[in-house]
């Protein structure tokens, strides 16, 4: 995209709320794609000094929003509802378009946008470090998107403009809707990766530990190894694992794994998204946020007891490779935000 491209009078300019994971990559790629780019964010907060630093204009999220063709809502999820009825309805000009990430908020009724405003999201299959170091190489990560309200008749062109900014139109383009957007990506995260996993992981470490073996040992068997193992998924499946591994680790997968992962934890994952569907886990976690966390900081503390970690933490400090890596991610701002504990939603509001 340059002066010469015939969309360029048509770029909306944009404000982007929020300068986290997200909103750094999608402020920064945006920008080098030539669009017109304002960071609004609360005066003071935590990632301010970061957004100057890269040479944005910085605001209040009242004023970036009040003069952008397109607001693009990058706060974390709870409290985005907030934002939008505090803030953003009433400063966003007429047919503007409201832009999101995910499409929570929106899919569950919690933000009822203005009839007047374009509302589309532009999800990136990736976490912002990545989004931005791809964008620098000259790739991308692959974007889904989808339109909630279109009154403009032009909210898909605008998703699919400001997907290309990011540079997801050089990897893959998917169109989906709100509804599947927020209700596969809760799944994801809650049966496989992130509650899946480490439950898979804790439990495999319990059974090798109770059983008698060295933790040290078990930590490599059940954790340290996954990263081998979910490497090979990502290049090329499970196909690519099975090619890998010994004959003897493929005859214990194909009659062991179905009696971990049976029938019945398949219709326990059945459960869990039919309460991301019909509501159910939306109204606990709000109520959960809404009182103070006191069940999220219990259920946090008891994974960060667990004894695995105690053991990973020594024999992390071993692997030099790791060392290196953490070395790294103080010194430069991209991998300091893949670990982004600083800006974490809930480090926020504590
Ligand atoms: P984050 O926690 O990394 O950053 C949040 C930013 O919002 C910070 O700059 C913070 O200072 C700012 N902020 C917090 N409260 C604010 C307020 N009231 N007003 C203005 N600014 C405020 O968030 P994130 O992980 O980048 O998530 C942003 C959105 O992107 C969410 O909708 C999330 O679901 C979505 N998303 C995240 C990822 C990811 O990998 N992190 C991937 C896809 C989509
Ligand atoms: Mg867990």
């Amino acid at each position: 995209m340059n002066a010469s491209n015939p969309s360029q009078a048509a770029k909306p300019t944009i404000a982007v709320i929020g300068y986290g994971s997200q909103g750094r990559a999608h402020a920064l790629n945006l920008r080098d794609s030539g669009f017109d780019v304002v960071v609004g964010l609360r005066p003071g907060g935590p990632t301010e000094v970061k957004a100057l630093t890269d040479g944005f204009t910085v605001k209040t999220p009242a004023e970036a929003a009040a003069n952008a063709d397109l607001v693009a809502v990058l706060t974390p999820d709870m409290v985005q509802k907030k934002l939008y009825n505090d803030v953003l309805a009433a400063n966003m000009k007429q047919g503007a378009c409201l832009m999101f990430a995910h499409g929570l908020n929106v899919h569950f009724g919690m933000i009822s946008p203005r009839a007047d405003l374009d509302v589309a999201l532009v999800a990136p299959k990736g976490p912002g470090a990545l989004v931005r170091r791809e964008y620098e190489i000259g790739r991308g990560v692959p974007c889904i998107y989808a339109v909630h309200q279109d009154p403009s008749g032009r909210a898909e062109e605008l998703a699919k403009l400001y997907a290309a900014g990011l540079g997801g139109a050089r990897a893959n383009l998917i169109k989906t809707t709100f509804k599947e957007e927020t209700e596969t990506d809760l799944f994801g995260e809650q049966a496989v990766l992130c509650g899946g996993a480490s439950a898979l992981v804790q439990a495999g470490f319990e059974v090798l530990v109770e059983a008698g073996y060295q933790p040290e040992i078990a930590y490599y068997e059940v954790l340290h190894e996954l990263k081998l193992i979910v490497d090979l998924f990502y290049e090329g499946g499970i196909t690519r694992m099975l090619e890998f591994v010994s004959e003897t680790a493929q005859y214990g997968d194909f009659v062991s794994g179905p009696r971990v992962i049976n029938a019945d934890t398949k219709a326990r994952m059945k459960d869990i998204l039919s309460e991301i569907q019909d509501g159910t886990f939306i109204q606990h976690w709000v109520a959960e946020y809404d009182a103070g966390l006191p069940n999220y900081r219990k259920f946090q503390q008891a994974d960060i007891d667990h004894p695995i970690e105690k053991v990973g933490k020594e024999l992390r400090a071993k692997m030099q490779w790791l060392q290196q890596n953490a070395a790294q991610a103080t010194a430069t701002p991209d991998a300091a935000q893949a670990a982004k504990p600083s800006t974490h939603p809930i480090a926020e509001t504590a």
